[in-house]
């Protein structure tokens, strides 16, 4: 079987890919009838008309051409394969403005040594996750064992240390903290406006490392220009890769930003893993087995 691959494979998953499949990199795509992609543009999609099987190894799968993915190819992410290196920055963009960190480390820069910001402590306090997926589930997890009340909001209902809800509400009312581990699809796009983040504590923390889209921009605007001890710490931002486009966001002193790195940017290892993670789903197909992580077309068209 024909399996067309447009980006560099670490070492590894390019030996395994080759252990199965005829892989092909350019020139005739006609009998291409799986295709293990990074990014995908129309173009590429047309040159496979045989093309049965897409393996993203993103987690996230909004980037897709889906307009132009025909109904009958199966499209799965590899969600999971780097949950843990999400989950863990979620974490530390969580807890470094929450604990006052980003605050502190700031006033020392200055020279003001003044002990004049309170800590509060996330034990005891309502903490809500959003998207009980592979990484929502771990932040949860992590959140419940500091003594946080987790809520955990998601489509379908999951068992774990957290009250379940599907109530984006519910999950935010109250709440001292927030972690978005959203996919971005029709149905997530804006999902949480400027109503949803005022439910939250006036000096809330709202991180987000899911997609920026999942969050309505202009409710952001207005929440962090209103509440001045209301804190959005996020991973993921409008403007995607063109981050000048959001600049008025960086220079906001309640926000927190980073370059869309949680998912372990720059580490070799994280990255194989994903590799090695999206080529065994991939055999997994192509045996006739289940694969993981399968999209729901209708999430996206
Ligand atoms: P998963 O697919 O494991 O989890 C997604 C979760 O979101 C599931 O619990 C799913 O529920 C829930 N969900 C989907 N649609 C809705 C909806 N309409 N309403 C409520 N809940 C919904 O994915 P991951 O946890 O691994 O990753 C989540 C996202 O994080 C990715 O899609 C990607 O966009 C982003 N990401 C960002 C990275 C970064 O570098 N910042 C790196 C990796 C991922 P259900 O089970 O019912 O479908």
């Amino acid at each position: 079987m024909e399996v067309y691959v447009n980006f560099d494979l670490p070492p590894e998953a390019e030996a395994e890919l080759r252990r199965h499949f005829t892989v092909v990199r350019g020139g005739d795509l006609s009998n291409v009838e799986a295709a293990l992609v990074s990014r995908l543009t129309p173009e590429e999609l047309r040159k496979m008309p045989r093309l049965r099987f897409i393996q993203a190894v993103t987690a996230g799968l909004d980037h897709l051409p889906w307009e132009q993915i025909p109904p009958h190819v199966v499209v799965a992410g590899n969600a999971g394969s780097n949950a843990d290196a999400v989950a863990e920055f979620a974490l530390a963009l969580l807890l470094a403005p929450y604990k006052r960190i980003v605050q502190y480390g700031e006033k020392m820069r200055r020279g003001d040594y003044r002990r004049d910001v309170a800590i509060p402590l996330l034990a005891g306090r309502k903490a809500a996750v959003l998207g009980l997926g592979e990484i929502g589930t771990r932040v949860a997890k992590a959140l419940a064992v500091l003594g946080a009340e987790v809520w955990g909001f998601s489509r379908t209902p999951k068992e774990g240390p957290w009250r379940f809800t599907n109530s984006l509400e519910e999950a935010l009312r109250g709440a001292s903290a927030a972690v978005c581990a959203l996919p971005l699809t029709k149905y997530t796009r804006g999902l949480v406006r400027y109503e949803h983040l005022a439910l939250m504590l006036e000096d809330a923390v709202f991180v987000n490392v899911g997609r920026a889209e999942v969050v309505d921009r202009e409710g952001a605007w207005r929440i962090l220009k209103e509440r001045p001890s209301f804190i959005f710490a996020s991973d993921v931002w409008w403007g995607r890769n063109d981050f000048a486009k959001d600049a008025e966001f960086f220079a906001l002193p309640n926000v927190v930003a980073t370059p869309w790195v949680a998912g372990g940017y720059g580490n070799e290892e994280v990255w194989r893993r994903m590799a090695v993670e999206a080529v065994k789903n991939l055999i997994t197909w192509a045996m006739g087995g289940r694969p993981r992580n399968v999209a729901r077309r209708e999430d996206y068209i």
